[in-house]
């Protein structure tokens, strides 16, 4: 991705590293995104890199993300593991959170889709029903 930001500058990559450590850029690897990106836009090798950061994408063994009140310790709620997609989901997720914490129902149009993502889904008892 090549994102041009408003301030002139350019956003560029990104990379997944499975269990890489999220403390450390890897320069080789920065290195290959440069190259990729001035190979799809050749004006960019007149730019300098001035910001590269790693982090967490923290991923569910479903690649589903984990979210809603945990069973059996209802006063416990879970929002993580959105992997790439927790910027984009943090306001909608967000709201249902602040829902959840207050006793109130999702809200009606992402209800089954929240179901989906519930931690009761790790149970036994929902895994032995999944087969
Ligand atoms: C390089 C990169 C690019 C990304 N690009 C995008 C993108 O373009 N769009 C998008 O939607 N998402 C993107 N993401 C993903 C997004 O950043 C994450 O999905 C999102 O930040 C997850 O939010 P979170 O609140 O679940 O976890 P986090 O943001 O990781 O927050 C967890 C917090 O808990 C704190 N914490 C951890 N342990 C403890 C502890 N023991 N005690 C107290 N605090 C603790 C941490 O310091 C951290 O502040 C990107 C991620 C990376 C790494």
């Amino acid at each position: 991705m090549i994102d041009p930001l408003t301030t002139g500058q350019f956003l560029i990559g990104s990379s997944r590293e499975n269990h890489a450590d999220p403390n450390r850029v890897d320069f080789s690897t920065l290195r290959q995104l440069m190259k990729r990106a001035v190979t799809a836009l050749p004006i960019l090798a007149e730019r300098r890199v001035i910001r590269a950061f790693a982090g967490i994408r923290a991923a569910v063994s479903d690649s589903l993300p984990i979210v809603g009140s945990l069973p059996g310790e209802t006063r416990v709620t879970l929002a993580t593991g959105f992997e790439g997609d927790g910027i984009c989901l943090s306001a909608i997720m967000g709201r249902e959170v602040a829902r959840i914490v207050r006793g109130m129902p999702p809200t009606d149009d992402i209800s089954a889709d929240l179901e989906t993502l519930s931690p009761a889904r790790f149970t036994p008892a929902r895994q032995e029903a999944l087969g």
